[in-house]
């Protein structure tokens, strides 16, 4: 892409409140079969409108054809049994009841190739296609087959490479793969972690980028965030492994998140996606509050290699918010881009 410091979302944007309730993660569809179908398509026309309307460079989905960021995904394999549940501790923070793992995993048909299709029909500008990573997928799931994580992130990362061939063959520029479970369990990073992730990319011609966040802005999450200190130097162990994987781009949070910018020098020669937007606070950065992110992350990445983003997925907000916010990283990336070529 030769614009420099192109926009784009982490991820996921607020569903429309015919769709889905809103301000909700994870928030059950209002609709059924066909109305259904039909009301997550007219769901992504809005959003992408939004993105691009907002000066938003590299649009996306904006997840509006799917429930969870993860659960979404599995339910659309076969060996997982989702009446059988168990409760676990997900990434160590929270327990949930989550589905039971009870065969061999496998993808019977493609997940969101058709939604891929329908979004690249209706825009030019560069896609961005999220997937979750095969770290965070087995993180919300029992067991009871493989009885092995690393065998079955192995088996998820054969499946998620499956689809994100498919995906590129529809047109997506950019497969993002969302492992916020590596801020998390680094020992298994460094042993099978970046390997899975890797396996999932593998043959890819478009680029690829992984998400690494400290999650939404809900209460488990922004609780946990209180214990972690003034500094947060989880990133520091998993950027070196990164800055030597096949992966090309990083995605993590810096808008008021007690990230030493510096860590960002570990990451040289890869692109970065800085997140210069709080996803946990209703305010709007203002323009200048984003152009100052920019501008500290530019001491540790080069210009070309910048992509401004937000933290991370902006679901739970109102989409007047979302898309105030939306506006704001243009206008920052906008005030930086101009001191660049000025
Ligand atoms: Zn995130």
């Amino acid at each position: 892409m030769k614009k420099l410091l192109p926009t784009s979302t982490a991820g996921s944007l607020p569903k429309p409140a015919w769709l889905a309730q809103p301000e909700t993660l994870w928030s059950p569809w209002k609709l059924e079969g066909e109305e259904l179908n039909e009301g997550k398509q007219d769901a992504l026309r809005v959003v992408l409108h939004d993105q691009q309307s907002s000066g938003i460079d590299i649009v996306s989905d904006g997840e509006q054809t799917r429930q969870h960021f993860v659960t979404t995904f599995i339910e659309n394999l076969s060996g997982v049994d989702f009446e059988k549940r168990e409760t676990v501790r997900i990434r160590d923070r929270y327990d949930a009841s989550v589905p039971t793992v009870v065969g061999e995993v496998s993808r019977q048909r493609p997940v969101f190739v058709e939604d891929a299709k329908f979004l690249r029909a209706q825009t030019d500008r560069p896609i961005k296609w999220a997937l979750p990573g095969p770290m965070t997928m087995i993180d919300t799931l029992y067991d009871d087959h493989y009885k092995s994580r690393e065998k079955l992130a192995w088996e998820f990362a054969k499946i998620l490479n499956q689809e994100a061939k498919e995906l590129e063959a529809s047109g997506v520029d950019i497969i993002q793969f969302d492992e916020p479970a590596f801020n998390v369990f680094f020992d298994e990073v460094s042993d099978w972690g970046i390997a899975a992730l890797e396996k999932a990319a593998e043959g890819l011609k478009c680029e690829t980028a992984v998400h690494i966040c400290y999650g939404y802005g809900i209460k488990a999450n922004n609780d946990w965030k209180k214990t972690l200190g003034a500094e947060w130097r989880q990133y520091e162990d998993v950027f070196p492994k990164l800055q030597n994987s096949t992966i090309d781009m990083i995605s993590l949070e810096c808008q008021h998140s007690r990230v030493p910018m510096d860590l960002i020098e570990l990451l040289r020669g890869k692109k970065v996606m800085v997140g210069a937007i709080d996803v946990a606070t209703d305010t709007i950065e203002t323009p200048e509050e984003v152009a100052d992110i920019l501008r500290k992350a530019l001491q540790f990445v080069d210009a070309d290699k910048l992509y401004p983003c937000t933290n991370c997925g902006m679901a739970p907000l109102s989409r007047s918010v979302a898309r105030d916010k939306l506006t704001a990283l243009s206008a920052g990336a906008a005030i930086v881009r101009c001191e660049l070529s000025g």
